[in-house]
C-alpha cells in the first residue's frame, strides 16, 4: 500500500504523562502505517519546557503562524507540587495560555457523539459546540473587601488627566466590590473567529449576553458582534445557508435545552467556563470532547479537551494496566490532518481523517471501549479494553477501510 503523501508540515506539539504515552501509540498504530507523516516536532513536555525556559512553547506558536495548522498533546500546567516533582526553575505558565495569547484565538469545544452513549438531554441529536471568549471579565478583575462605611467610585483618567467618575456604591456597612474590563479589539477577534468557524463547519452561530441589564458592558459585546456580522459576514452566511442568532443569555440556555443541537454557541468568558462543563457532562464525558483554537487570521490548533490523565500515568509507571480513552487525542489528529488536507487540496488526507474517525466510532459502537466509556454506555455486549488494545481495535477497522 502506498502511504498518503503530505505537502506542508503539521506543527506537532508533544506533551506530558498518560497523553504522551497515547500520543506515541496513536502515531505508531494509526498514523505512520498509513501516512508519510510530515510534521515539525516541538516537545512541550514539561522537562523540555523547563530546559528551554519555555521558549519551545513560543517557537511552537510561531510555527503555527507559519504553517497554519498544529496538533497538541495535553500538557501539565505547573503548580507548586509540579515545581517540586519536576524540579522546575520556575512555575512556567500554561502552554495553552501562552499559545492562545500569541495566536489571539478562540477555543471551540465539541463533543464526539456515539450511538451507545445517549446525552442526558433527550432531544440533542447533534453536537453543540461551545466557543468561549478567553479574555478579561471576571478572570482579570480587581476585587476589594469593603470593611465599612465609605464610597466606591469608578474613575477613568484619560491621557490628559481628565477624569470621568461613576459612583459604584455608598457603603453604610461592610461589603464587596469588583472592577473588570474587556477590550473592543479582543471582542472583535472573538467575533471574527466565531463567524469564520461557523462558515468553516457550516453551522449556525448563537451568541447571548445579558445586555438588558448590562446596558454598556454586555451591550458592547452585542453591538460589536452585530456590526461585524452586518459588515463582513451577512452575505457569506446567507450564501452558506447558515444563521447568526442573538438572544439573551437566559433565553439561550432555555433554547439550548429544547434544541436538537448542531450549532455553535458563542459565550462570554464566564458563561463559556460554566456552560462547557455542563455541555461536556450532558453529552457523556470530558474524554469525548475535542478542542480547537481558531485565530482571527485563520490559524488552527487542535487538541483534546481533557488533561494529561495523571492518575492513569502513575499506574502506568507502576507497570499496571491502564484503560485510558484516546478518542479525543485521535480526533485532535484527524481535525488537524483534515484541515491540512483542505488547505493543501489533498483529498486523500481528508479522506483518511474521515476514515480514522469512522473507524474510532465504529470500534465503540461495536462494543470495544475503554473503562470510562463502558461505565456510561448502554450497549449490552461490551469488551473493556486497555489503552493499547483499544487503539489496536481501531487499527483493525481502519485497515479495512483503506
Ligand atoms: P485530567 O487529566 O483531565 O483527568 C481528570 C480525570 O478525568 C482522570 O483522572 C480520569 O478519571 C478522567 N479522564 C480524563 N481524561 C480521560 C481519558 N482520556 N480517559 C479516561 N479517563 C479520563 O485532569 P487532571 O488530572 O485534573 O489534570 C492532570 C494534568 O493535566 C494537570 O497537570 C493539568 O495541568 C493538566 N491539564 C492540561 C490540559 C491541557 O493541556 N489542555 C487541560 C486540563 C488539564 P479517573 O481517574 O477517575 O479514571
Ligand atoms: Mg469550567
Amino acid at each position: 500500500m502506498n502511504k498518503i503523501a503530505m505537502k506542508t508540515p503539521l506543527v506537532e506539539m508533544d506533551g506530558d504523562e498518560m497523553t504522551r504515552i497515547l500520543w506515541g501509540m496513536i502515531k505508531e498504530e494509526l498514523l505512520n502505517p498509513f501516512i508519510d507523516l510530515k510534521t515539525e516536532y516541538y516537545d512541550l513536555g514539561l522537562e523540555n519546557r523547563n530546559e528551554t525556559d519555555d521558549k519551545v512553547t513560543i517557537d511552537a506558536a510561531e510555527a503555527i503562524k507559519k504553517y497554519g495548522v498544529g496538533v497538541k498533546c495535553a500538557t501539565i500546567t505547573p503548580n507548586a507540587a509540579r515545581v517540586k516533582e519536576y524540579n522546575l526553575k520556575e512555575m512556567w505558565k500554561s502552554p495553552n495560555g501562552t499559545i492562545r495569547a500569541i495566536l489571539d484565538g478562540t477555543v471551540f469545544r465539541a463533543p464526539i457523539t456515539v450511538k451507545s452513549i445517549k446525552p442526558y438531554v433527550k432531544g440533542w441529536e447533534k453536537p453543540i459546540t461551545i466557543a468561549r471568549h478567553a479574555y478579561g471579565d471576571v478572570y482579570k478583575d480587581i476585587e476589594m473587601k469593603i470593611p465599612g462605611k465609605g464610597k466606591v467610585e469608578l474613575v477613568y483618567t484619560d491621557e490628559n488627566g481628565n477624569e470621568t467618575k461613576e459612583l459604584v456604591h455608598n457603603f453604610n456597612d461592610a461589603g464587596i466590590v469588583l472592577g473588570m474590563h474587556n477590550l473592543n479589539k479582543s471582542i472583535e477577534s472573538f467575533a471574527r473567529s466565531c463567524f469564520n468557524y461557523a462558515l468553516d463547519t457550516r453551522q449556525d452561530l448563537w451568541f447571548a449576553t445579558k445586555d438588558t441589564i448590562s446596558k454598556k458592558y454586555d451591550h458592547t459585546f452585542k453591538d460589536i458582534f452585530q456590526e461585524i456580522y452586518d459588515n463582513e459576514y451577512k452575505e457569506k452566511f446567507e450564501k452558506a445557508n447558515i444563521e447568526y442568532f442573538y438572544t439573551l443569555i437566559d433565553d439561550a440556555v432555555a433554547r439550548v435545552i429544547k434544541s436538537k443541537g448542531g450549532y455553535i454557541w458563542a459565550c462570554k468568558n464566564y458563561d463559556g467556563d460554566v456552560m462547557s462543563d455542563m455541555i461536556a457532562t450532558a453529552f457523556g464525558s470530558l474524554a469525548m470532547m475535542t478542542s480547537v483554537l481558531v485565530s482571527p487570521e485563520g490559524y488552527y490548533e487542535y487538541e483534546a479537551a481533557h488533561g494529561t490523565v495523571q492518575r492513569h500515568y502513575y499506574r502506568h509507571l507502576e507497570g499496571k494496566e491502564t484503560s485510558t480513552n484516546s478518542v479525543a487525542t485521535i480526533f485532535a489528529w484527524t481535525g488537524a490532518l483534515r484541515k491540512r488536507g483542505e488547505l493543501d487540496k489533498l483529498q486523500d488526507l481528508v479522506d483518511f481523517a474521515n476514515k480514522l474517525e469512522e473507524a474510532t466510532i465504529q470500534t465503540i459502537d461495536e462494543g470495544y471501549m475503554t473503562k470510562d466509556l463502558a461505565m456510561i454506555s448502554d450497549l449490552d455486549n461490551i469488551t473493556i479494553t486497555n489503552s493499547e488494545e483499544f487503539i489496536k481495535e481501531i487499527r483493525k477497522r481502519l485497515e479495512k477501510k483503506m
